[in-house]
């Protein structure tokens, strides 16, 4: 029997086109009012006493980036995306020299894609006004639900009257605005997330995020748990509630183009797209992680921590990773799958420069006899039902 790898011919080292060149580019903020009970990320809350501290650290970043990749010139993107934490609740004055620091060290293509993160109950006019005229063409509200008694067991700030208010302001200078809703949450009823889609198409929003309620280790919520304090939504629930997401953003005319991410035509997320098909992109701040040349580094997960080492060495990398053309090849497929278009194995292969599809047939084989994914010469792509499927798809191609 032949080996897959023969036919694969499996090389060792970059792409025939060499790695790609990053063109997009994360900032992590992650200054919030306080951690919601859910939240996982790197989060400093109720520390805005290192917002300055902060703000020199990224500068720093920034600075090296530019000159270990662009020497004079300045780093150039087609996307920006401010994320966090809460990017607005930094200060104005204090957003204003983010803001202007990223303006000094990049220049950003002329059909470029800046979307900046922020809460409900952060938008003012104010705020809107020194994000337009930096170049924000995208918010991404952190909006989760429209319903109080919801909003209160997620533990966030704002109340869904707010949110209305802030979409309704913020769509009147910034047009591409994203809302991330959350379901399954304990207690919710079918009609509750129904609602919350109704509520969410009547205002001018382009794209929409809906996420299922995760328990992540360490955690609140995880505690509270293992407790019997929470008492998730049971799968049944959590599945319909997913696909009445599909169908009525779906008939509202938002196309469902990723697992989690409806868009009105021409609004995708351009900047996801990028980690999504295995792109180069630059990461700032802390636990923020870097795909550049063919490395993955990871800067420390503690804010502090990134923020001491930055200032004190110039650098805060916690973990590198050198990232293998075989693994580059199953990453690109494997997140790839999560997109509805799904993949195209052959440009994988012309990609990585051998015959990767040769080595993941009999994965894909597998899922395609068990309904799970749908093959059309070298096209795969879940099916409606593979949808449910997609994280043991991904950890399978993966390895
Ligand atoms: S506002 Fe967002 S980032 Fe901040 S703690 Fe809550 S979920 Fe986490």
């Amino acid at each position: 029997m032949t080996d897959a790898r023969e036919i694969a011919k499996l090389p060792t080292d970059a792409p025939p086109g060499g790695w790609p060149k990053p063109r997009a580019l994360y900032l992590h903020v992650p200054f919030c009012r306080h951690r919601c009970g859910y939240c996982n990320f790197s989060v400093l809350a109720g520390r805005d006493d290192l917002q300055d501290r902060f703000l020199n650290a990224v500068e720093i970043e920034l600075r090296r980036i530019r000159s270990e990749h662009y020497g004079d010139d300045r780093i150039e993107l087609e996307t920006l995306y401010l994320g966090g934490g809460t990017p607005t609740q930094l200060t104005l004055p204090r957003l204003q020299r983010l803001l202007g620091c990223l303006s000094e060290h990049v220049t950003l293509s002329s059909d470029y894609e800046m979307t900046c993160e922020a809460n409900p109950e952060d938008v003012n006019p104010e705020t809107l006004a020194v994000l337009s005229d930096a170049g924000v063409n995208r918010l991404s509200l952190g909006v989760q639900s429209f319903h109080n008694e919801k909003l209160e067991t997620l533990q966030r700030s704002h109340r869904g009257e707010e949110a209305v208010a802030a979409i309704q302001l913020a769509s009147d200078s910034i047009k591409n605005i994203s809302i991330d809703l959350i379901f399954a949450v304990p207690g919710e009823t079918l009609a509750q997330w129904q609602d919350d889609l109704s509520t969410a198409l009547s205002l001018p929003i382009r794209h929409v995020s809906t996420y299922s309620l995760t328990y992540e280790k360490g955690t609140q919520f995880w505690s509270q748990r293992r407790r019997g304090g929470l008492t998730p939504i049971d799968e049944d629930t959590d599945i319909k509630m997913y696909r009445w997401s599909r169908k009525l953003l779906g008939e509202a005319g938002f196309e469902h183009y990723e697992i989690s991410s409806f868009a009105k035509p021409r609004s995708r997320s351009r900047h996801n797209a990028v980690y999504w098909n295995g792109h180069g992109w630059f990461a700032v701040g802390p636990s923020a992680a870097r795909f550049v040349d063919g490395q993955r580094d990871v800067n420390h997960r503690s804010p502090t921590t990134y923020i001491k080492r930055m200032i004190e060495q110039g650098e805060a990398t916690a973990e590198c990773e050198r990232i293998s053309l075989d693994q580059h090849a199953r990453e690109i497929a494997a997140f790839g799958i999560r997109q509805i278009d799904g993949i195209d194995l052959s440009e994988i292969d012309r990609r990585v420069g051998y015959e990767f599809s040769a080595l993941i047939r009999p994965t894909l084989d597998s899922f395609e006899k068990s309904g799970i994914l749908r093959r059309r010469d070298n096209h795969v792509r879940l099916t409606a039902r593979g949808l449910l499927f997609a994280d043991t798809v991904e950890s399978e191609i993966l390895g």
